[in-house]
């Protein structure tokens, strides 16, 4: 169905067709690479009975990919200057729906209900606005959307923390969190020449594979991302020290001290150090003992 998109020369030709200037503030950075692209397309397994969501399709460099290898398409824009482009870019391709708005307002699982429906499964594909990563990453896996994969081209440094393992320099809340939704792996690292204009970060493409179910067992989900937000609030401090600052009263330290040790955690390690698992037996247990 026609010339690629995401090559230089077509890219400038339908920029400038349209007058259309970049908005750094909405983190506007094109692809202008079809080997990239169909690397971001191949890691999502997508077929022909499976559906894809995106997010800022921009002028549908991967939104085009994404209607070639997926029964359905349903990308969302915030920018109204790109509508008219992406009703012209993407005309050869019926399968792909263009909804406009800020995706971070927007009801998904009412609009999967809506305009998903006869697909066998769905994935979000999307090179990401940056200024927006982690809110939008959070929001799809804290809905619990009906999601397979998660491939999304981002920060390479967030991505790193994303898939960090424990006792490493990058692990925090945030890998923690996308791991106890989903299988974290970092794809591949991108070169900002694949670009227009170039991001002033290195990128890389990290894919998510959502999981059923929580790898732990937790009893309250919100105490458990309360315990892990408190272990991390000071690097260099304790485990212990980070708890009673944070989370249990002043007088129950001996208390705190007989859990950990009960549980097999020492309270002298560094909060950073703990696995998923201990995380949750930590807020268990906690929780048990009414402390
Ligand atoms: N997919 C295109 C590509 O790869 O060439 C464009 C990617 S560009 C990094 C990010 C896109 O997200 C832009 O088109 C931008 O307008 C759009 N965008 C920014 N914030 C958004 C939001 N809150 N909701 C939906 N789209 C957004």
């Amino acid at each position: 169905a026609g010339k690629d998109i995401a090559t230089p020369t077509r890219t400038k030709e339908i920029l400038e067709k349209y007058g259309f200037a970049f908005k750094k503030s909405l983190g506007q950075n094109f692809l202008i690479d079809t080997n990239i692209l169909h690397n971001i397309v191949s890691e999502a397994d997508l077929t022909k009975e499976k559906g894809a969501i995106e997010i800022g399709p921009g002028i549908g460099a991967l939104t085009e990919q994404l209607g070639r290898a997926a029964k359905k398409v349903m990308a969302i824009e915030i920018d109204q200057r790109l509508l008219p482009i992406l009703q012209d870019t993407l005309s050869p391709y019926e399968n792909i729906e263009v909804v406009h708005g800020d995706v971070l307002g927007l009801d998904l699982k009412k609009l999967i209900e809506e305009k998903m429906t006869g697909v066998e499964k769905l994935s979000v594909v999307a090179n990401l606005p940056y200024y927006v990563t982690t809110p939008i990453l959070m929001k799809l896996l804290e809905e619990r959307l009906p999601l397979e994969n998660i491939v999304v081209m981002i920060q390479k440094e967030v991505a790193e923390r994303i898939a960090a393992k424990p006792g490493t320099k990058d692990y925090g809340s945030l890998s923690v969190a996308a791991q106890f939704y989903a299988d974290t792996e970092v794809a591949m690292i991108v070169p900002a020449s694949v670009f227009i204009p170039r991001p002033n970060v290195d990128s890389a493409v990290i894919r998510l594979k959502v999981r059923d179910r929580p790898p732990v067992e937790v009893d309250d989900q919100d105490v458990f991302f309360r315990v892990v937000r408190c272990s991390f609030a000071q690097r260099r401090k304790t485990l212990l020290n980070n708890l009673m600052n944070g989370l249990f009263p002043k007088t129950q330290k001996d208390e705190v001290i007989q859990m950990l040790t009960d549980i097999g955690i020492d309270p002298t390690r560094r909060g950073e150090t703990l696995s998923l698992d201990e995380f949750a037996r930590l807020a268990n247990e906690g929780m048990r003992r009414g402390l």
